[in-house]
């Protein structure tokens, strides 16, 4: 039985010292092909989601990379932003990350009321959030610090 050609994700395959751009894509839609790295080296990764044993692998390949490299991360909003935090606790710097977001994916909505995090379907523009369930617009505003997009109150109504 054949596999889709495509080079083994694990942490092996990239030599020490790698200064190019690291591509890791997540799920069915997460594609980093299109993205151009112009004459730098790339290393294409592929995962089925941010799961632990992904993460793992991606920390142990960022590990060994050294400053210089660059890493794109494609996929569902919630696959890169887990990825990009374990990205940012090997030491990547947010202007070294580009994250290319599947936008009909699941969204993450960040709450500035109470910093939750919820989960909201592609199509929505306004969500209750999980965590003090405010009416949240969910603007475009993707932030690559929060991982998420940004929610604001919907209905200013209840006087705090
Ligand atoms: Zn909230």
């Amino acid at each position: 039985m054949r596999s889709v050609s495509m080079p083994s994700a694990a942490g092996s395959g990239l030599e020490p010292g790698f200064r190019g751009v690291i591509c890791a894509s997540f799920g069915v839609t997460g594609d980093t092909a299109g993205h151009d790295t112009g004459d730098r080296p790339r290393h294409d990764l592929r995962f089925v989601s941010a799961n632990p044993e992904a993460l793992a692998d991606l920390r142990s390949v960022l590990g060994c990379s050294h400053v210089g490299v660059r890493l794109v991360l494609a996929g569902p909003p919630a696959d890169i932003r887990a990825a990009a935090a374990a990205a940012a606790e090997c030491g990547l710097l947010e202007e070294e990350m580009t994250l290319l977001c599947d936008e009909a994916g699941p969204r993450v909505v960040y709450c500035p009321h109470c910093r939750a995090r919820t989960t909201v379907g592609a199509a929505g523009t306004e969500a209750e959030c999980s965590g003090c369930a405010t009416t949240l617009f969910i603007a475009d505003h993707f932030s690559r610090r929060m991982g998420a997009y940004l929610g604001y109150s919907a209905h200013v109504e209840e006087a705090s």
